[in-house]
């Protein structure tokens, strides 16, 4: 950019079209990032090249201001076609991330689920590999993944319909739903849980405790060895058994070889969700695969961890 530019991030939308602009760098060289959806142009075969002469005239319709740049560094057009795979494996070969799916990149959520496809099929793979469970737990990666796949493309193909209408009605029903409904706490948190990624409950089995099949939260816990975190036995990649009682139940537990950690304190503060909780096992990525209330019974715990793994004694 040649002039100055806000140092904030710009959204623009109006019946020529939707602009997201932000800077990647200030100073004497200023570089923006724009994000273009212009009613005409959009339409254009993704094979055609971006000219700087369209990157010009598009940002002057929907923004109404000429804008000075040098050059444009970096172009490509995108579009708004949607697929999703038939399946996600064929044998030893498995779909990860963006090669199951395409999509408009709507509120910029790919990557999240991208990567927790990734989560979800690393230690399974990992398991299964160095013999820690039955090959079949692999199956569980589309049974999980798929559904959470299929609700993005309906919130993404949603979100389509009310981005790229630049009818009068549509930009009306867009300034209506900025001004009244979005600021709501209630619409505002339900939004945007949906599109982090992170509340996705996984299928569990009949009668399991409400927190099975979701993520963990990432609580403080105060043990005999000291402070700890959640996420932070995590790390090794193995079960996490924790008994958040602080008695203690399964310290003559025995797991054999099976990657399973067994952690026993007290949360530091403990959340509404995890109020009453005594015992958790929570799978590598991070969702609870098991969970009882008070203290813990370590046959039940031992019958939840075989569930998943080989436990050889
Ligand atoms: C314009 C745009 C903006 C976005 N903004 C956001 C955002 O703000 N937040 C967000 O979370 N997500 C965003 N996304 C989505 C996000 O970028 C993707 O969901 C994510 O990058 C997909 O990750 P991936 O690893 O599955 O695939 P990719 O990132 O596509 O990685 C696949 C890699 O494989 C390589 N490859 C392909 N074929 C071969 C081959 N035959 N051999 C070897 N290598 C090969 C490719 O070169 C590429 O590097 C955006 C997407 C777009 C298009």
């Amino acid at each position: 950019m040649v002039a100055p530019w806000p140092e904030v991030r710009k959204v623009t939308d109006n019946h020529r079209g939707w602009v997201n602009a932000y800077p990647f760098a200030r100073g004497d060289d200023p570089i923006l990032r724009f994000n273009i959806v212009h009613v005409d142009s959009r339409l254009a075969d993704k094979s055609e090249p971006v000219t700087t002469e369209e990157v010009r005239r598009v940002l002057t319709e929907i923004l109404e201001m000429d804008l000075d740049f040098e050059e444009v560094r970096w172009a490509s057009r995108y579009t708004d076609a949607m697929r999703l795979a038939t399946r996600f494996r064929d044998g030893r070969v498995f779909l990860v991330g963006d090669s199951t799916r395409i999509h408009y990149p709507a509120s910029g959520v790919g990557m999240n689920f991208c990567i927790q496809d990734a989560f979800n099929l690393g230690w399974k793979l990992a398991a299964v590999v160095q013999g820690h469970a039955r090959p079949e737990l692999l199956d569980s990666y589309e049974l999980e993944r798929r559904p959470v796949v299929e609700a993005l493309l309906q919130s993404v193909a949603a979100q389509c319909a009310v981005q790229f209408d630049f009818s009068e009605g549509g930009i009306a029903f867009k300034r209506m739903f900025e001004r009244d409904l979005m600021p709501l706490p209630d619409v505002n948190r339900r939004l945007a849980l949906e599109l982090n990624g992170l509340t996705t409950v996984y299928p569990t089995d009949p009668g399991s405790h409400r927190l099975a099949g979701r993520r963990v939260v990432d609580v403080e816990v105060q043990t005999a060895e000291g402070l700890t975190r959640v996420g932070e036995q995590l790390r090794g990649m193995e079960f996490l058994l924790l008994d958040l009682t602080g008695d203690d139940p399964y310290r003559t537990s025995k797991f054999g070889t099976a990657p399973v950690r067994v952690v026993s304190g007290v949360p530091s503060l403990c959340p509404d969700d995890l109020r009453g909780v005594g015992s958790l096992l929570i799978r590598p990525d991070g969702y609870v695969a098991w969970a009882e209330d008070g203290v813990g019974d370590p046959d039940r715990a031992d019958a939840a961890v075989s569930r998943w793994l080989e436990v050889t004694r």
